[in-house]
């Protein structure tokens, strides 16, 4: 007797809980139709918690959702036809900036400054040897060497991250380079010649 009873009370429960969460649905598919929903949740999210999510950079983003990005609307919008750092002023005190640019921005996954590099202000920009788009930016066109920091403003950290991604595209002959042009004096291995 006690068996059934408890088999009932728990049919009982599973009933009223399946009630509740069919309830719910009901609720959610009525916001999600109205819009109340979207309405909702943007204001949950605090002014600071906004802050915090921006400037986390804990998440990994793939290169090839970076490739995607250079090509996309969103990044035409952000960046228009300037360079990615091309607009990035650095902060400083006095007149005269330090000769280098801080060690990094991003410190235990979070961005520790108010004003952070090029590439660590855009956490999509992700170097590697693949994302050619992107390290065409950071090569000179006229000399085709790495431009340095104090041009465009990237942080020790990135900017050694750039030096081995450029680096690593140049072995793989995903971007060509010329050869430094070298006047050799033959007459060293041939002795002396006669052009007469
Ligand atoms: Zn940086």
């Amino acid at each position: 007797m006690i068996t059934i009873i408890k088999s009932i009370s728990r049919n009982l429960t599973n009933t009223t809980f399946s009630v509740a969460n069919r309830v719910c649905y009901h609720q959610g598919l009525a916001n999600f139709h109205s819009g109340t929903a979207f309405r909702c949740e943007a204001t949950q999210i605090s002014p600071e918690e906004l802050k915090k999510q921006k400037n986390d950079r804990t998440k990994i983003i793939p290169v090839e959702t970076s490739m995607r990005y250079l090509q996309s609307s969103a990044y035409k919008e952000t960046y228009g036809d300037h360079l990615v750092w091309e607009q990035y002023r650095r902060n400083h005190k006095g007149s005269i900036p330090p000769r280098k640019t801080r060690k990094t921005c991003i410190r235990k996954g979070v961005i520790s400054t108010g004003n952070p590099c090029p590439i660590c202000r855009d956490e999509y920009l992700v170097l590697d040897h693949r994302n050619v788009a992107l390290l065409r930016q950071f090569i000179s066109p006229h000399t085709g060497e790495i431009l340095s920091y104090s041009k465009t403003g990237l942080c020790q950290k990135k900017h050694f991250d750039l030096k081995v991604a450029i680096l690593r595209a140049w072995d793989f002959g995903l971007i060509t380079f010329d050869v430094p042009f070298r006047e050799f004096d033959l007459e060293e291995y041939y002795g002396k010649v006669d052009n007469k």
